[in-house]
């Protein structure tokens, strides 16, 4: 065997569950960018399908198209990566909720030919991230835009929305504030959105008052907790990966295995975590391309298969990120597609 990263879709479904009780009344839009943080799309997609989810977070047009054909005609599958007339006239065939925080881009949607179905708009605001969103002071002509293509029924208003930086409860509330009178001013101009939308995994979590009627949970959805943050177990979520790897050979009082930094593994992280083994954790020594070396154990051999982190580890990957000061979705992203992903599962509670 060589190394793989291992998805264990129980589990996910688990968190599912645990994401839709910690968020209700308002319902869980999945955030699927980056591959499912690097869980694996397809399966990932399908599995939550099967479990109940029908919002989507999926960053791009190509991601949010791969997802319709995963999810189906019914799924809401909401994205905000747009660059352009190409895109928006694909994300209107394909269907998808429009995530528009750019006034070029109602320029663009109104230069569109005249499609069958009215482009899904959710316009955001920006509260002071300063990433994207419509500029308070700019609100009033972009509701105006807004409302010009709703009356020439090439738009449905169906969301308000924008993303906030949860690191300080101040600066979440005066983002908040900012959303709010948007929202006051749309309604009105009119325009009364279908959902509303602010929150990610922390503040969902935490703040009742920023759920709104959707929280776009990706971290806590896969069981990576915040770094410097409660744990997995006060937030009711685990680990649904695990990064395993097979010995290769024994020298001396160590013990080398098949994955290196070219697998994902910063090589940063030397000297600072400890893996799992037969024998308990043993620490990590060296990060070399391909392989590592770490504190051996006795009996080991050539075949033995350990931890490196996740589930069943002796480190989740914020661990490992609150070593180097980053945070855990940064380790999970790393893990190379030169790593294969492999699922377990007993099925879908539905099926089941
Ligand atoms: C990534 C992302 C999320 C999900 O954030 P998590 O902290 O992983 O839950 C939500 N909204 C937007 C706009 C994002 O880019």
């Amino acid at each position: 065997m060589s190394a793989e990263y291992l998805v264990d879709l129980d589990v996910f479904a688990r968190n599912l569950a645990r994401v839709r009780e910690a968020v209700a009344p308002a319902r869980h839009m999945l955030v699927v960018k980056d591959d499912a943080y690097g869980h694996g799309i397809d399966a990932i997609v399908r599995r939550a399908s099967a479990e109940g989810v029908t919002w989507f977070g999926a960053f791009d047009v190509e991601t949010g198209r791969a997802v319709r054909a995963i999810a189906g005609a019914d799924a809401r599958i909401f994205v905000w990566l747009l660059g352009g007339v190409a895109d928006l006239a694909a994300g209107v065939a394909a269907r998808l909720d429009l995530g528009i925080g750019d006034e070029a881009l109602l320029d663009d949607l109104a230069s569109l030919p005249p499609a069958s179905t009215p482009a899904r708009v959710h316009l955001k605001i920006d509260t002071g991230l300063h990433r994207n969103g419509i500029r308070p002071e700019r609100w009033s002509a972009a509701l105006e835009r807004v409302s010009t293509l709703v009356d020439a029924r090439a738009a449905s208003f169906e969301g308000l929305w924008s993303h906030i930086a949860e690191a300080s409860d101040a600066d979440d509330d005066n983002a908040r504030e900012v959303f709010l009178s948007a929202r006051t001013a749309a309604a009105a101009a009119g325009l009364t959105p279908r959902f509303s939308h602010l929150a990610a995994s922390a503040a969902g979590f935490a703040r009742a008052p920023f759920r709104e009627d959707l929280v776009r949970v990706g971290a806590f959805s896969y069981g990576i907790r915040p770094a410097g943050g409660p744990s997995e177990t006060e937030l009711g979520i685990e680990p649904i990966a695990s990064l395993l790897a097979t010995v290769v050979s024994v020298e001396g009082d160590a013990v080398r295995i098949d994955l290196g930094h070219l697998h994902g593994l910063p090589s940063v992280l030397q000297g600072r975590f400890s893996i799992a083994t037969v024998a308990g954790g043993r620490r990590v020594r060296a990060i070399e391309a391909a392989t590592t070396v770490v504190d051996g154990w006795p009996d080991a051999v050539p075949g033995d298969t350990v931890v490196v982190f996740g589930r069943g580890g002796a480190a989740s990957a914020t661990d490992l990120a609150e070593a180097v000061d980053t945070i855990g979705e940064e380790i999970a992203l790393r893990v190379s597609p030169l790593v294969p992903r492999r699922y377990t599962s007993n099925g879908p509670r539905s099926a089941r």
